[in-house]
């Protein structure tokens, strides 16, 4: 390639040859190295062009490292010790950043962490369906193009009573869809109190303005009547909308319309009424010991025409958007093109289907379904696993800390129940020293990160606590052991 800049690796020659203090930075040329029988070798395993990249990028850096102001002459440039590093370079590259860790946050739908763990049903459901070609828009009964969302609708039908259903890649996507479909450049009234932000860029004013619709404020942050709602009513209105406020609650002086009313206040009107429920409970949380949670088909019985959820909240399921209702709506909605644009993939629609079967078995839900199982884990088990690895823990770690077993406050997480907390137990490790233990935490929580699988707890009160609920016995709890004892110096 013509430069005009001094070729660096002609200067570093030249610099070499009259400064003989510095024989060592006589740097391989590209070439050379390319031939070293090691990098031959893992350009067989990783590919030629990856590792000529990263060997470029190695001899760049080192020359610019020897050409500065302040230029280390002690640099080594041997020929093993650039192949070494150009083969970490090129591992660290293929390294997939994404990886299982452990989530020992407290929070069981975590949705940094990916939200509901899945059953195995659905795992291998997804395996089967990501090998090659499944029918995933093929009628086979009829031998024609088929509806995508045939393999899951007749369950959620079933599962919340709705007359029809269909799926799109998240919740937010099916809020989006259910506005832009049923009220494109109209009026939807929505209570003050419920114009929520739910994490990052899901804010419901946002949403309508990008839908195609005007929102229409009603009613106060504490306070909505129906007459509000009534005298919000234009030749205008398309659709009356409740989202469901499900991470803060408004206590105290407060009045909100109940779904039979908005219902009924819609139905006299000629309208829809949808109501965006989030979570997405599909059975009965009490009964699990979990607080009440609204199910899909109590909002569906309560007079919703449309119904919104996610599929990776209480469901269980994988990341997905879930509307049921009317069936005369969702035609309307299936056929929005911007239904095309939001539709999930085969390996989702694998999952989710595999997932609503469980629920045909109370009886073994609990024990196939790790969402449910995880948020109704009972304390005392969790309390047996603390006792049995604080002793690994506190082997580890030696004398610079102490470990000890603590009752924890943990959280359903992704937004559901967000007032509700989950009676659980910790280790927690405390610095000995209280001077510079707020750095040492710091430390010794980035150092359980960059194990092989991470590990992620939560610096409270002064000491990193591991929530053990989402530890599961087993295979977890001993993949966990088998790392701490790994640690030991
Ligand atoms: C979680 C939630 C959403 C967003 O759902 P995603 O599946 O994360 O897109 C929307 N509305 C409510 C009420 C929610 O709780």
């Amino acid at each position: 390639m013509p430069t005009l800049k001094p070729n660096p690796d002609t200067v570093a020659h030249q610099k070499s040859r009259c400064d003989d203090k510095h024989p060592q930075q006589e740097i391989p040329s590209l070439d050379r190295l390319l031939r070293a029988p090691e990098l031959q070798q893992l350009q067989a395993r990783a590919g030629r062009q990856l590792v000529l990249e990263e060997a470029r990028a190695e001899l760049t850096q080192l020359r610019q490292r020897l050409s500065g102001t302040n230029a280390n002459s002690t640099e080594e440039t041997s020929l093993d010790h650039l192949a070494a590093q150009i083969e970490a370079r090129v591992g660290a590259a293929l390294r997939m950043s994404l990886r299982p860790v452990f989530n020992l946050t407290g929070t069981v739908l975590h949705t940094n962490l990916g939200r509901a763990p899945l059953a195995e049903e659905a795992i291998e459901a997804m395996a089967k369906a990501a090998r090659g070609a499944v029918n995933v828009e093929f009628d086979l009964a009829k031998g024609r193009r088929g509806d995508r969302d045939d393999h899951v609708e007749d369950w959620l039908c079933r599962l919340t009573g709705a007359e029809a259903a269909t799926v799109v890649n998240n919740n937010a996507a099916a809020v989006l869809l259910l506005l832009n479909t049923l009220a494109n450049r109209r009026e939807v009234p929505v209570s003050r109190g419920e114009l929520i932000e739910i994490g990052g860029a899901f804010r419901i004013p946002n949403i309508m303005r990008r839908a195609g619709c005007r929102l229409v404020e009603v009613g106060t942050t504490n306070r909505t009547h129906l007459r509000d709602f009534t005298e919000a009513l234009t030749s205008r209105t398309g659709c009356l909308m409740k989202v469901h406020t499900s991470n803060y609650i408004v206590q105290g002086f407060t009045a909100e319309v109940s779904d039979e009313d908005l219902a009924g206040l819609a139905h006299e009107n000629d309208l829809p009424y949808m109501v965006d429920l989030g979570a997405g409970a599909l059975i009965d949380m009490a009964a699990l010991g979990l607080p009440y949670e609204t199910t899909v088909s109590e909002t569906l019985a309560k007079g919703a025409d449309l119904v919104s959820f996610s599929g990776d909240k209480l469901l269980g399921g994988p990341q997905a958007g879930l509307i049921a209702g009317r069936a005369d709506l969702i035609a309307k909605i299936k056929k929005n093109p911007m239904k095309r644009a939001l539709r999930v993939d085969k390996v989702t629609m694998a999952a989710l289907a595999a997932t609503l079967r469980l629920y045909a078995q109370p009886d073994t839900l609990r024990a196939k379904l790790p969402t449910l199982r995880l948020l109704s884990r009972p304390v005392a088990e969790i309390q047996a696993m603390a006792e049995r690895i604080a002793p690994a823990l506190r082997l580890t770690l030696g004398d610079g800390f102490q470990v000890t077993i603590t009752p924890s406050k943990g959280q359903i997480g992704s937004g559901s129940l967000p007032v509700e907390s989950l009676q659980s137990v910790a280790l927690a490790l405390r610095p000995c020293t209280t001077k510079g233990s707020g750095a040492a935490l710091k430390r010794l929580a980035a150092a359980f990160r960059t194990l092989p699988r991470p590990v992620l707890g939560r610096i409270t009160d002064d000491a990193l606590h591991f929530d053990l609920r989402c530890l599961e016995d087993g295979g977890d709890e001993a993949a966990w052991l088998a790392q701490i004892a790994d640690l030991r110096p």
